[in-house]
């Protein structure tokens, strides 16, 4: 077994594992005519990939980003050889399932260790495995794999390329984690923005308030990340490796001083500004598709998990419109937070359920409402779009209110409740689609 063992990308992640349909795949520009599995070349390697039926689509794409990995990979770990195909015996394997319970399904078939939910790479084996978080038509539609599970995807790529170089078997685990954090954009630089990963340099503010308290500075680095959440522990993991690989030209540059930094030591390589700004949009948990500046967004959750964008602000000088769809799997609830800066106790929450119904209401921060959705759930067997508008209205005395308007069901909030405001998209228990003709994922910042 390798080192790195369980993979803990992101605490709330959902990657799929297993496919129960085993279709053997290869990189079709290269597979013998034949259909026989060998090499592919000196310097490509197969991947076996299985794929559940419904998602057959992804393969070219996942495929594609296997073989940028492994051009990149050959260079960057050129110090550490690779062996070949006829020395491994067995082809290297990535299984994807459509849902949680397949996952749970397959692990047990196969007597793997440790949680199939979270994404893992099984050296022994040199097998990796990833889930869907939920096997949902909006998910099976899209024409591309979700932005953050495809990079999951590509970070368990890199651990089964590792499976091919033995000598890299002694690196420890950050080592190994970082290296295939930093591969999850397939164009890596050292300070990876949110245009390159969806959370991109969110992780840095949190090292530097600990670097300003008393003593944290002079903290060892991976002590600090031993207490931090996973994605700033990968982030900076990523960040220190692809240093370490650039500027060390030692085989096993883990043992270096230049790896064991201390905090300060560690912030100050970083570019100055680097993380000043919270990028926007910012994810929490996963799946989520969105592109900087985007009209479109995709969540996916696992089974009684959240998944939330925060999408920017809003300042309301003109109608703010969107259209949602939920997908019908769960017990979906799907919706925005609208957050006044004036009105910092209570939060907008539009919520949307899988029958398309839905409820608006200023909640109290301290009570959440569990008012009953109210509008007439939509017809029909899958589910539709939904219109939503924002904006805001001036009452008989000229007083300025926000108004929400979707098909039948309008609601009026209360004066106090002014803009500008922040705007997050969620989905609990879920999937969800939403949609805008205007770009409204900005490309602005959020302070
Ligand atoms: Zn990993």
């Amino acid at each position: 077994m390798g080192l790195w063992g369980a993979h803990l990308r992101m605490t709330s992640a959902a990657v799929l594992l297993a496919g129960l349909c085993s279709c053997a795949a290869v990189d079709g520009e290269r597979r013998p005519p034949d259909g026989v599995k060998t090499q592919t070349s000196e310097h490509l390697v197969e991947l076996e990939l299985v794929l559940p039926q419904r998602y057959q689509h992804w393969r070219s794409d996942l495929l594609q980003d296997w073989h940028h990995l492994q051009i990149d990979l050959e260079q960057r770990l050129a110090r550490w050889p690779r062996q070949t195909q006829a020395v491994a015996k067995s082809p290297l394997r990535l299984t994807i399932t459509a849902s949680p319970a397949d996952a749970h399904f397959l692990a047990e078939r196969l007597k793997l260790p440790g949680n199939p939910l979270v994404p893992r790479t099984h050296p022994g084996e040199r097998l990796a495995l990833i889930t869907l978080p939920r096997d949902d038509r909006l998910l099976a539609n899209r024409a591309h794999p979700p932005r953050t599970w495809r990079e999951t995807v590509r970070h368990e790529m890199v651990h089964l390329l590792a499976c091919d170089r033995p000598s890299l078997g002694g690196a420890p685990a950050w080592f190994h984690e970082g290296l295939a954090e930093a591969m999850v954009a397939l164009k890596p630089t050292p300070f990876p923005d949110v245009q390159q990963s969806a959370f991109g340099s969110s992780w840095v503010p949190n090292l530097r308030e600990l670097q300003a308290v008393d003593g944290g500075g002079s903290m060892a680095l991976h002590t600090v990340l031993a207490g931090e959440a996973s994605e700033i522990r990968y982030s900076a993991w990523a960040c220190l490796v692809l240093q370490l690989l650039q500027e060390q030209k030692s085989t096993r540059p883990w043992q270096l001083p230049f790896a064991h930094p201390t905090l300060a030591e560690f912030l100050a390589s970083l570019p100055t500004a680097y993380g000043d700004v919270l990028p926007s949009p910012l994810p929490r948990g996963r799946e989520l598709d969105f592109e900087i500046g985007g009209k479109e967004l995709f969540m996916a959750s696992l089974p009684s998990k959240a998944v939330v964008l925060q999408a920017g602000s809003w300042q309301a000088r003109q109608p703010l419109s969107f259209q949602m769809r939920v997908g019908r799997t769960g017990a979906a609830m799907a919706g925005m937070v609208l957050r006044s800066q004036a009105d910092p106790n209570q939060v907008l929450r539009i919520r949307m359920n899988t029958f398309g119904a839905v409820v608006a209401s200023l909640e109290s921060l301290q009570r959440p409402n569990t008012r009953a959705y109210q509008s007439r759930p939509q017809a029909g067997a899958t589910s539709g779009w939904r219109d939503f508008e924002l904006q805001v209205q001036n009452d008989e005395y000229g007083k300025a209110f926000l108004q929400l308007q979707s098909a039948d069901y309008k609601r009026n909030f209360a004066a106090s409740f002014t803009a500008p405001f922040q705007i997050e998209f969620y989905v609990v228990d879920g999937a969800c689609e939403i949609r805008s003709q205007e770009p409204f994922l900005p490309l602005s910042h959020l302070r």
